[in-house]
């Protein structure tokens, strides 16, 4: 068998075109939809994923402002310049760029953030509400890979999930979300028996854990969903994931590329939280 592609890129297109299209139509409503992106700091991946972030929102007819500060700021500062934006009504939603310098307590930072604004998801209050099913913000990479998933039309009832990864921000949540679609979920980590073992039962394979090859052809139930978030480079410096695409494609029926996979629809997912965001506020 060789898998089939699923494109991240393509989908992230046909979502980005249908938050251009809510913003339209709260545009006509006298609403201009807005993110405040917040960056403390020089680290250089983070100017770059700031700066797609603002380039994808302006893209789809978003507002997004980007607050630069020095790696020197105050903790006191930033909460203080949070709660200014907590009030201030026409910002729909707010992301704080992590990581923060290391004199900033990332938890207290993101707990400062008015749920309502969280679009990130990384907030308690949004990881309780997936928890318990109630409407929240879901973290956008879990949330895309979801989307990925019901883009092939899998119906996930009764399948077996198995994800690899136990993150607050992409492991746990998406076991959450499988559960959510009545699947049987195993969340499996650094310390799992036979991973393995695991995964040859998997009907959907997600890696989320960090390490290349960490999933391998031999692992693979032929046919099986496979969803890879890894970010790692391989020995000649380029981007790859957590599977060994070549092999696993030889006995998957579906997986993801890295690049061109997971990435785009993190970026996208991000878009129809703020779009949501705006739309729960107006109403
Ligand atoms: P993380 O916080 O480092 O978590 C990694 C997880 O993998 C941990 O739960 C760890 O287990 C587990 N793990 C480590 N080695 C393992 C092994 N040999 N077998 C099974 N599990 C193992 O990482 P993360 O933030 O979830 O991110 C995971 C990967 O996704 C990274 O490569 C990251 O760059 C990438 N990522 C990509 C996107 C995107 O937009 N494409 C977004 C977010 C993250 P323990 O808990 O036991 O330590």
């Amino acid at each position: 068998m060789t898998a089939q592609i699923i494109d991240g890129n393509a989908l992230a297109k046909r979502v980005r075109a249908e938050v251009a299209g809510r913003t339209e139509a709260l545009k006509a409503r006298g609403i201009q939809p807005q993110l405040a992106i917040v960056l403390v700091g020089e680290d250089p991946a983070s100017q770059v994923y700031v700066k797609h972030k603002v380039a994808d929102s302006e893209q789809t007819g978003l507002k997004a402002t980007l607050e630069r500060y020095p790696a020197d700021m105050s903790e006191a500062d930033l909460l203080a310049r949070i709660h200014a934006l907590n009030d201030d009504a026409s910002v729909h939603g707010i992301l704080v760029q992590l990581p923060l310098p290391r004199h900033m307590d990332s938890a207290r930072v993101i707990e400062t953030i008015a749920p309502a604004k969280d679009v990130d998801g990384f907030h308690v209050a949004s990881a309780g509400a997936l928890m318990v099913g109630q409407p929240g913000f879901w973290p956008c990479t879990p949330y895309g890979c979801l989307k990925m998933i019901d883009s092939i039309g899998l119906d996930l009832r009764g399948k077996h999930a198995v994800v690899i990864g136990r993150s607050n921000i992409v492991g746990k949540p998406m076991a959450m979300m499988l559960l959510g679609r009545d699947a049987t979920v195993t969340i499996c980590h650094s310390r799992t028996a036979d991973l393995k073992a695991m995964t040859l039962q998997a009907d959907v394979v997600v890696a989320a854990v960090g390490k290349r090859n960490v999933l391998t052809k031999d692992m693979v139930k032929p046919g099986a969903v496979v969803i890879d978030v890894g970010m790692n480079r391989n020995d000649e410096g380029k981007l790859c994931g957590d599977v060994d695409f070549a092999g696993v494609s030889e006995v998957a029926g579906w997986i993801t590329p890295v690049p061109g996979g997971v990435g785009p629809m993190t970026r996208a997912m991000l878009l129809v939280n703020t779009i949501e965001a705006a739309e729960r506020t107006a109403g």
